[in-house]
């Protein structure tokens, strides 16, 4: 399977109420290192900068799950995200071993500079597509892109199958009561 565009993995870092997958610079750099263009800068974040890409985030995940109908739309969450992606002014592009970077123009705060693009990469998802929808699952906040008209869960294997466990649950205790 292919993996999620980066605005919807962005938003999926929190994938549920209680559960933020980014909440320490350790965790922020696993997350951030498979998108090798984001790496460089992304190892520049600081706590500080971690506090920011985290509600922008949180931000980020309010506005995607709005579009797929599954939050109601809070506009003072959208205005946040449309003031970071006009200010954009210090972005920069060097190349790494043949492989575009966005780097850092000298006054730039690294985690500035990396909500900014993750929060053009959300308006473009908006904007453009690829379409995509929220998982089904009773807790679950992640999103995905809609490349299969039957798929539901984000993971077939957790929220499919606490699915099926709750459902036979169900079943099992409607047989009790009936029976
Ligand atoms: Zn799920």
């Amino acid at each position: 399977m292919l993996p999620e565009p980066v605005a919807i993995a962005f938003a999926n870092t929190r994938s549920s109420a209680g559960k933020d997958r980014i909440t320490t610079l350790v965790q922020w750099r696993a997350w951030v290192d498979p998108w090798p263009g984001l790496r460089r800068a992304g190892h520049a974040v600081d706590d500080d900068g971690l506090a920011l890409l985290r509600s922008t985030r949180d931000d980020v995940q309010m506005l995607l799950r709005s579009a797929a109908g599954k939050e109601h739309r809070e506009p003072e969450a959208t205005g946040r995200l449309l003031e970071l992606a006009r200010s954009m002014s210090s972005l920069d592009l060097r190349w790494r071993d043949g492989r575009p970077t966005l780097a850092l123009a000298p006054d730039a705060a690294p985690a500035t500079v990396i909500a900014q693009h993750l929060t053009h990469a959300a308006l473009d998802l908006l904007l453009t597509g690829p379409p995509f929808v929220a998982c089904e699952g009773l807790e679950c906040r992640k999103l995905f892109v809609a490349s299969r008209p039957d798929r539901r869960w984000c993971d077939s294997a957790v929220c499919g199958n606490r699915a099926r466990v709750r459902t036979h649950s169900n079943r099992a205790r409607q047989a009790r009561t009936s029976g």
